[in-house]
């Protein structure tokens, strides 16, 4: 399996590796929130000139929040902004959703497909979840048809959360292939 590969990998890392004592509070006091997404792995953080220690970086499926817990307002996501605001001195969000994610355009009759042959039944699930029908359980999952659409939802939730202060929440898209970033909407 692969969790083999990456403990053989981390022995050497432990061994040769010396890192610097570095505090929790980010210190550029920003979080970003962003996609689980593997290509934006490393890229991510040169693309934004970011180091360890700079920003808590909060990953969801399409850096999104899915549709039952925005009307619920206590989401993970905004849990976890929460405790980097109110902790560890975060004062400044950026929203970064990218291009070609594969939370965009999911289509239920995939969605099912894959759910079944794994072995889940998702008439089951949806029944005993309350999702309605196939689309309520991608709307579940969080999927999205527009990025930039999904980015500005997710910044309004964000910023009408009344769990959260009044601080700056901003919106970008990053182009997955270049790693240029597009401001979709500016917090301030
Ligand atoms: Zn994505």
């Amino acid at each position: 399996m692969v969790i083999d590969e990456i403990l053989a990998h981390n022995e050497r890392f432990a061994r040769e590796k010396t890192l610097p004592i570095i505090g929790h509070a980010p210190r550029k006091r920003m979080a970003v929130v962003t996609c689980m997404d593997c290509r934006l792995v490393q890229m991510f953080e040169q693309a934004l000139g970011l180091e360890r220690g700079d920003v808590l970086e909060l990953r969801t499926a399409g850096a999104t929040i899915s549709q039952p817990e925005r009307e619920g307002g206590a989401s993970d996501l905004i849990r976890s902004l929460a405790g980097g605001i109110y902790l560890l001195g975060v004062r400044e969000v950026a929203v970064i959703g990218h291009t070609q994610c594969g939370l965009a355009h999911a289509s239920p009759a995939a969605l099912t497909a894959s759910m079944q042959a794994l072995g889940v039944d998702p008439q089951q699930l949806i029944e005993r979840e309350g999702l309605g029908n196939t689309q309520g359980l991608v709307n579940w999952l969080g999927a999205f048809d527009d990025v930039h659409i999904n980015v500005r939802e997710v910044v309004e939730s964000i910023r009408n959360s009344p769990y959260l202060p009044k601080i700056p929440v901003h919106g970008l898209v990053i182009n997955i292939e270049t790693g240029k970033l597009e401001m979709v909407e500016r917090g301030n």
